[in-house]
């Protein structure tokens, strides 16, 4: 290589460096505002710890883009969805929209499905997870996952299954039936086990934005992780609520 090419590929390796610089600024200063956008009904819950609570198990840029995007931009596209809808549609929590998307109009449904669904799992997410996470269940819950799964170690072996398998993105869950039962259970995209009838107390998210900085393609090491920032007394509480 002659001294001008040499140059030239430093220059052009310092130009990238920059581009992806000034990327990963852009970014993180972006995540502290919010989408432009219709501001309700729905709204973004804020994060209830900082979003480097979670290290070593989630990094903080993971959960500054994934709260501040990619959440924002759900609650953002189903707000933006339900304008010009009839009042009780725009009242409708989110909940019961996606308990019943049948009653959603078809022009909207699939919005309603892909963000209402984002939104509701999204908020559940955050809630699921604690910088005092970890350890096993307690409680009745603890009781029922013995008796249903033949112990907690498995549990997590057929929950981390379920998570390894869904292809491409989803979530895996431990639901509630309608019969008061624990399943485990997988879905597409940011479909909800509500509009399937089922409950979900425990979920997942194996999308690549929740795991990919980090971990890149090893999702199993992610899976394998987050049993350590389990907010077990939030999924036992979800769980008494609602057996009542
Ligand atoms: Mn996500």
């Amino acid at each position: 290589m002659n001294r001008r090419n040499a140059i030239k590929m430093v220059t052009l390796a310092s130009a990238g460096a920059l581009v992806f610089r000034s990327q990963l600024t852009s970014s993180v200063t972006a995540a502290s505002t919010e989408p432009e956008g219709p501001t309700g009904p729905h709204v973004l819950p804020p994060l209830q710890y900082p979003v480097d609570a979670l290290i070593p198990y989630i990094d903080g840029p993971t959960m500054a883009v994934h709260h501040n995007k990619h959440h924002a931009a759900y609650v953002k596209n189903l707000n933006t969805a339900l304008i010009g809808q009839p009042e009780s549609l725009v009242k409708t929590s989110v909940d019961d929209l996606l308990k019943n998307l049948n009653d959603v109009p078809e022009s909207i449904r699939t919005a309603v499905r892909n963000n209402g669904g984002g939104h509701y799992n999204h908020t559940l997410f955050w809630q699921l997870l604690s910088p005092k996470g970890g350890g096993q269940p307690k409680g009745i819950l603890a009781e029922t996952i013995n008796k249903t799964f033949n112990g907690y170690d498995k549990f997590y072996e057929s929950f981390s299954a379920a998570a390894a398998k869904v292809f491409g993105s989803g979530w895996a869950w431990l639901s509630l039936t309608p019969k008061k039962t624990l399943v485990i259970e997988s879905t597409p995209n940011q479909d909800s086990p509500l509009s399937a009838g089922n409950y979900p107390l425990l979920g997942i998210d194996v999308w690549e934005h929740a795991y990919y900085l980090s971990y890149q393609s090893a999702r199993a090491d992610y899976i394998r992780n987050f049993a350590k920032i389990i907010h077990w007394d939030f999924v036992e509480a979800r769980y008494e609520k609602a057996l009542h």
